[in-house]
């Protein structure tokens, strides 16, 4: 078992956290003014089970704030669900994006890709948060919403109720129970749908029969050595559910800049360059080859390079409870921070504020360690150690 120290973090306060920020969104001009439908009437944070839907209905959770409740796709789905001996309490359940998408003629209009993509930062931190076992999508556009934190190639009509490994959890994807969505499949069949999941899946633990195999996968692709970035890397992405990659290498040198004040030394124990946007580990990008595939996909959002979960983790995490606090806190902190306003808190670190002092002197700092095991550039610059030279040939 991954140490649990990480996965439940203040769970209840980091959901409060996110439900709190959604009230005040106003990405998508002619939905926000809507309500939110995000909060504890969703369901179960400590399930292993997600279900994600399209949109709350007008009639269902835009009236009662209670996803799939109150409209007969509501009613549906309380159907579906009861077949198999499921609760709604025992479940999470969100949908693709958190406003009613009402239409000029006051009817539930279809979302367009731009909320989709505007609400799937929620929809990241939702799944960053209960860290499911399974995703349940319902109807496509929950499949397309989950496309956009890590792609997929799943086709509902050719992999409706099978379980697909998806960015290092599993999907299970149905059709929407909205009356409208039973022309594609009707009542009986996705009742099957249910049947299956049920035989499949526990509605809190999660997966039933899979757990057998993915320990054994886990044993079998276990990687002798799993470095200390390897690791960083896998909890960056635990906690965030994807990231951009500058991001993540901020994020990592603001942990080992932390961890050098508190412990003494870095957790990662390697070397951070000067690079034109600040420190930069070299060998992250090695790891992150050999994770590809298995722990991370690595793909292009607009052109600027992602990392989120791959399909399939062969390693554990093994790092003791004070280094897993050290690396949430400083998640906690600037973890939901952009691009921009972490590169603000990392330029403030003292080693880069010296960096920026002797550039202004005109000198050339390119390529010089800004931490380099358990000392900054400013310790550096009175011993500097010959080793440090053989590692910025790495790259
Ligand atoms: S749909 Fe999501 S992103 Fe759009 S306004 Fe509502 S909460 Fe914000």
């Amino acid at each position: 078992m991954i140490n649990n120290l990480y996965k439940n973090f203040n769970r209840k306060e980091r959901f409060k956290e996110i439900v709190d920020s959604v009230q005040f969104c106003n990405l998508c001009p002619r939905l926000c003014e809507r309500r939110k439908v995000l909060s504890t009437a969703n369901g179960n944070i400590e399930s292993k089970v997600l279900f994600i839907a399209e949109a709350p209905g007008r009639l269902g959770a835009d009236r009662t704030g209670i996803p799939l409740f109150g409209d007969r796709t509501g009613d549906n789905f309380e159907t579906l669900l009861s077949n198999i001996g499921w609760q709604r309490e025992q479940v999470f359940i969100t949908n693709a994006i958190l406003c009613n998408p009402k239409n000029e003629n006051g009817n539930n209009g279809t979302p367009t890709k731009e909320e989709i993509t505007n609400c799937s930062m929620y929809l990241s931190m939702v799944i960053a948060l209960l860290n499911p076992e399974v995703v349940i999508t319902l109807g496509m556009t929950a499949l397309e919403a989950i496309k956009l934190l890590c792609i997929h190639d799943i086709k509902l009509r050719d992999d409706v109720a099978k379980l697909i490994p998806w960015n290092g959890i599993n999907v299970f994807p149905l059709y929407h129970p909205a009356p409208r969505a039973t022309i594609h499949r009707s009542l009986t069949k996705q009742r099957s749908d249910f049947m299956r999941l049920a035989k499949l899946v526990h509605p809190i633990d999660g997966l039933i029969k899979q757990k057998k195999l993915r320990r054994f996968k886990t044993q079998s692709l276990f990687p002798e050595e799993n470095s200390l970035i390897q690791q960083v890397a896998q909890i960056l992405l635990d906690l965030g559910g994807r990231m951009t990659y500058f991001k993540m290498t901020k994020l990592m040198y603001l942990i080992d800049f932390f961890a050098l004040n508190k412990f003494g030394h870095t957790i990662v124990n390697d070397i951070y360059l000067r690079q034109v946007d600040g420190p930069w580990p070299p060998k992250l990008d090695k790891m992150l080859k050999k994770m590809e595939g298995y722990e991370i996909v690595r793909y292009f959002v607009h052109k600027i390079p992602m990392v989120a979960h791959g399909p399939s983790r062969r390693f554990k995490v093994q790092l003791d409870d004070k280094i897993l606090e050290t690396i949430v806190d400083v998640y906690k902190k600037y973890g939901d921070l952009g691009n921009s306003e972490i590169k603000t808190i990392v330029y403030r670190t003292e080693p880069m504020q010296f960096i920026l002092q002797e550039e202004k002197k005109g000198k050339d700092m390119r390529n010089k360690p800004v931490l380099y095991k358990d000392k900054t550039i400013i310790q550096l610059k009175t011993s500097p150690p010959s080793r440090i030279q053989k590692s910025t040939e790495i790259e």
